[in-house]
């Protein structure tokens, strides 16, 4: 069980992949379940749905139920939450740079 400050940090982490994610192809709860978990993060319903719902109020995914009895929501990245993408890139590239290539266990 993660502790809850590796948990909050890790939820920024989440969003970006379900962003990036979004940018390629459409996202649905159980894939990105799924997902997240081939990436070691078996994290449950009761917290990837809250943040998609989260996500699509800010105005970044954009949802749409589809599957006729199956009630299956799709996720779509709006222009909004490519922005936030394109930003959090950066931000990445940056952090990656300072904390991961320049850390003091780079090689
Ligand atoms: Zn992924």
């Amino acid at each position: 069980m993660a502790q809850p400050i590796d948990r909050e940090i890790r939820l920024a982490f989440w969003k970006v992949h379900i962003l990036h994610h979004a940018e390629l192809a459409p996202v649905y709860g159980l894939w990105l379940l799924d997902e997240l978990a081939g990436h070691g993060h078996k994290i449950s319903p009761g917290t990837l749905y809250p943040v998609l719902a989260r996500m699509e109020a800010n105005g970044w995914l954009r949802g749409t139920s589809t599957g006729a009895g199956k009630a299956r929501r799709e996720f779509v990245l709006t222009a909004i939450g490519r922005d936030v993408l394109v930003a959090l890139r950066h931000d990445i590239a940056e952090l990656y740079r300072e904390v991961v290539k320049q850390g003091p266990g780079a090689p």
